[in-house]
């Protein structure tokens, strides 16, 4: 039985027990009398506390000093451990969900929490950059009335979600969205977001180069065989087929050089860190030099200077190609009486070597995509100099494992100046 009644009970049998005797003995009356005084006392002290339970249910504290009288100490003492407990689950609680929601906001992937009816319940910061998504104002709003792109509509509307949705973001960035929903305590949808840009370029790059490739060989190739079928097939005089085994000759020279520069590109890819051997730059100035006048069977002047105070350190068949390939497109595409200079110098920031030259000149919007594989501004200018559209690439890959950097300069009909701009830690002082 609950201590509360047994102290009832005991009250109300000592009130009894005093008011009996005095009833009996003295008058009835006054027994009576003492006995309600009994339970009126004890419903004045039961009020007191109830009264006290009262406002304190009303706005629950968290105070030791809550104390009941008598039994209703007990009470008040169970509560006080009850709230207290409770509230300390709470806190427990509200730290726990604190730290999940930094943890989803830490992301770098974008999570958005729907509804059954695609109602955003949560989204983190990422997503919010990813899909241009506010979290305060968008809570509670329909996704699709956010993000319009038909094809996330018809993914969310479908259902289907066995695979992830690739999403080309209309918002400018010229970002790839790889979304991927997942349903989750029941009815509920989590997408994950995330940005496959880098790897979507790549991928594309792969297939462009697999593709460029194809086309740069097949085109040889095809001139090739037709050569050969018309030498198979015709009878041809000695001056006829003379000049078709040499321009069948071109042609496999051609793809010889497209290989090459491939075979070129992929080893310096795949190659460990360059080399510090220590590149005498006067003397290969000097070989550049006449590399560039061989090329050039005295159609050009070609000038070298150099400063001579430092030297290069890094791979020296790596650097000789680079440069080479810059003085060779100088020759190139300088019409005959131009000049062509190579100049190697000490700049505040370490060393520059530069070929520029009286050329022809590129249009400024293409330059910012000279370095990419086979881009030529003038593919047939490009394929009668002999070109394979490799040479820059050969160039920025080379240049980029010495830490330099191209910074290319011109102008169509004036000329060009292509520079290596190198760091001082790849210099020796002579
Ligand atoms: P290519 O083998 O065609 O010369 P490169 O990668 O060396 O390929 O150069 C890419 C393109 O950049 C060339 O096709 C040409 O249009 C342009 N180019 C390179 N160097 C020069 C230069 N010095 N003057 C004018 N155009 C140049």
């Amino acid at each position: 039985m609950p201590s509360q009644i047994v102290n009832a009970l005991v009250l109300i049998l000592l009130a009894a027990g005093i008011a009996i005797p005095v009833g009996y003995f003295v008058v009835p009356w006054a027994g009576w009398a003492v006995f309600c005084a009994g339970l009126g006392l004890q419903m004045l002290f039961n009020f007191r506390n109830f009264a006290r339970l009262d406002r304190w249910s009303q706005r629950p504290i968290v105070d030791p000093s809550l104390e009941g009288e008598g039994a209703w100490d007990g009470i008040f003492g169970r509560l006080y451990r009850h709230e207290k407990d409770l509230r300390t689950q709470i806190s427990d609680r509200d730290d726990q969900i604190e730290r999940l929601f930094a943890a989803l906001q830490a992301l770098t992937d974008g999570v958005v929490s729907l509804d059954l009816n695609h109602q955003i319940i949560y989204c983190n910061t990422t997503a919010e950059d990813q899909l241009g998504l506010v979290s305060e104002t968008d809570r509670g709003q329909p996704i699709i009335n956010l993000v319009r792109q038909p094809e996330f509509v018809a993914y969310l509307e479908g259902c289907d979600f066995e695979r992830p949705l690739t999403l080309r973001s209309d918002r400018g960035a010229d970002r790839v969205l790889s979304i991927h929903v997942v349903p989750y305590a029941g009815n509920r949808r989590l997408m994950q977001i995330k940005d496959v840009t880098q790897s979507d370029r790549l991928d594309r790059m792969r297939r462009d180069f697999v593709a460029n490739v194809s086309h740069e060989l097949r085109t040889p190739l095809t001139v090739l065989a037709g050569f050969l079928e018309t030498l198979q097939e015709i009878e041809l005089d000695r001056d006829d087929q003379r000049r078709y085994l040499d321009m069948m000759a071109e042609q496999s020279k051609r793809m010889e050089s497209i290989v090459q520069d491939l075979l070129t590109l992929s080893s310096i890819e795949s190659a460990p860190p360059p080399n510090n051997d220590l590149v005498d730059m006067s003397n290969l100035i000097d070989k550049l030099r006449r590399d560039g006048e061989a090329l050039s069977g005295g159609r050009h002047t070609i000038v070298a200077e150099t400063d001579g105070q430092c030297d290069l350190r890094g791979s020296e068949p790596e650097l000789v190609s680079a440069f080479g390939n810059l003085v060779a497109n100088a020759v190139r595409y300088t019409p005959a009486g131009g000049t062509v200079r190579i100049e190697w110098k000490v700049t505040p920031q370490g060393a520059e070597f530069s070929v520029e030259d009286t050329g022809i000149g590129i249009e400024a919007k293409h330059i910012p995509r000279l370095t990419e594989r086979f881009y030529r501004v003038d593919r047939g200018r490009s394929r009668d100099a002999g070109g394979t559209g490799l040479g820059l690439a050969i160039v920025k890959h080379s240049l980029n494992r010495h830490q330099a950097q191209l910074d290319i300069k011109s102008a169509p009909g004036i000329g060009s100046r292509f520079a290596a701009k190198f760091p001082a830690t790849r210099l020796a002082r002579v």
